[in-house]
């Protein structure tokens, strides 16, 4: 087994024994990337340089047991803010852009010397489920290059599953870290809304975007949540709670949980082996002493049709800072100012941002306002109060990831309405603003990664956490590597 292959913690007991550096280890990042990058395009921007500089100096300074990421080399999806380090949300638009500031969680972990490789691919603005809207590139899926990796932090899902980076973040506004997470093979977190700061992320639709992390095993998930969470009061929708250990009961066992199973999934077009995936993990549970229950939920159409349009609402008004003055891309032959905006907003944005400007503009315009968003926003208070009657039944709730494994690249790309359906799963949980963590399971037959999915009420991240443990060690998927 390589030095990159190693977990957070395995890393860090192997630092602390001496086993190698952080410059070594680093060292063992660069290579790999050097690698296996050209093969599977998950880097936008690589800072190699400045991370083995930092390996040295924390080598010199003894500083890498002084924290539980110090040392640890990660990467950034980038659409979150790194001061002087180009960040482009994957746009033409930003194709320039150097943020003056950094973003909250970049400077919790810069204060912590965890080491940054650089920032990776995304889908434009976050939106899609392949990684196939990046203005700039391709990434593609590590377990077979002919599929996508999923999306819209494709680039972070990969880096971490094909051991370029020992964990990464993304974002989520509707599954984008839950499912490329599933379709690589990887462990997939997205907190409760509010308990990440969002300052320093470009912005898609504010009131479900949310950070979280993407890391090999449970317990890495852990550490980097306890280094990301906490209140920012830059920004106004974090919380204000005491700092929790998300460690402290990972491994207490499934004994006292109550697991919830949705009584029609199945419906939703779940590949066969996606359900056999689910049987396995029922019978886990049960045979582990958690009691297993079956729960009603009824909205996963309504639920999809109001997050395409509250989404697209926000993000209409979210873009609209886009104009060419003051930052970013700027169209080159123009008659005069308004033709400036046009232009420039037609060149710098993809199709799929625009198509999502103009349904969100049309959603928010007089006379369609009630018919859409309005009634968008009152089936988003439905949903809320459905998970509320969910968790009375049952501590967490286990369900798909997403309906299939990897898709082939190009297949969804003409049919924007199947891309939306493979949120199925995970698009109802941003807009009840709560946690989700999505581990891998098995390989389907193709040897593709299958994923499932377990939700927590508002807060419930350490519940979802130890029921993704032991699920976890029931099936150590981590014997399977995909064949770079
Ligand atoms: N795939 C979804 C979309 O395109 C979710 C994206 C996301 O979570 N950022 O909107």
């Amino acid at each position: 087994m390589s030095i990159n292959n190693l977990t957070i913690h395995e890393t860090k007991e192997a630092l602390k024994e001496g086993k190698f550096s952080t410059e070594e280890l680093v060292d063992s990042y660069i290579d790999h990337i050097e690698k296996i990058d050209p093969k599977v395009d998950a880097f936008l921007l690589k800072c190699l340089d400045r991370a083995k500089d930092q390996a040295k100096k924390i080598d010199s300074e003894k500083q890498n047991d002084t924290c539980s990421l110090s040392g640890i080399p990660y990467a950034l999806k980038d659409n979150i803010c790194t001061k002087g380090i180009k960040t482009t949300a994957a746009s033409k638009m930003l194709y320039n852009f150097i943020p003056p500031y950094n973003a909250d969680v970049y400077e919790r972990l810069n204060s912590m010397n965890s080491i940054m490789l650089g920032k990776v691919n995304m889908d434009e603005f976050a939106m899609g489920s392949s990684t196939e809207n990046s203005a700039f590139k391709v990434t593609k899926n590590p377990w077979d290059l002919s599929t996508v990796p999923g999306g819209s932090s494709g680039g972070s899902a990969v880096a971490v599953a094909s051991d370029m980076a020992a964990f990464a973040l993304g974002t989520d506004t509707g599954g984008s870290i839950r499912q490329p997470a599933s379709l690589c093979g990887v462990v997939g977190l997205k907190p409760t809304y509010g308990l990440v700061s969002r300052f320093g992320l470009i912005a898609f639709a504010s009131s479900l975007d949310q950070i979280g992390t993407f890391a090999k095993d449970v317990e890495d998930t852990a550490i980097i949540l306890n280094a990301i969470a906490g209140h920012d009061p830059k920004d106004s929708t974090s919380l204000d709670l005491p700092k929790k250990d998300y460690t402290d009961q990972l491994k207490n066992g499934t004994k006292e949980l109550t697991i919830g199973i949705l009584k029609n999934y199945k419906a939703e077009g779940v590949q066969e082996e996606v359900q056999t995936a689910m049987d396995d993990a029922i019978a886990a549970y049960k045979s582990m002493g958690a009691k297993v229950v079956e729960v009603d939920f009824r909205y996963f159409k309504q639920a999809l049709a109001a997050y395409y349009i509250i989404a697209c609402a926000e993000a209409s008004s979210n873009l609209a800072r886009y104009d060419g003055v003051r930052y970013g891309f700027r169209a080159k032959d123009y008659t005069d100012y308004i033709d400036m905006y046009y232009k420039t907003r037609s060149e710098g944005f993809g199709s799929e941002v625009k198509r999502r400007i103009m349904l969100g503009t049309y959603a928010l315009s007089s006379g369609y306002y009630d018919a859409y968003y309005k009634k968008a926003m009152q089936v988003r208070t439905v949903i809320i109060n459905e998970y509320k009657k969910i968790f009375d039944q049952c501590d967490v709730l286990l369900t798909p990831t997403s309906a299939t494994t990897a898709f082939k690249i190009g297949e969804k790309m003409n049919d924007p309405l199947q891309m939306y359906m493979s949120d199925t799963f995970t698009v109802p949980i941003n807009i009840a603003g709560i946690p989700a963590i999505s581990i891998p399971a098995e390989l389907d037959h193709k040897g593709l990664p299958i994923g499932l999915q377990i939700v927590g009420p508002v807060l419930g991240e350490e519940k979802i956490l130890q029921a993704a443990w032991a699920l976890e060690k029931h099936f150590d998927f981590r014997k399977n590597q995909p064949n770079l």
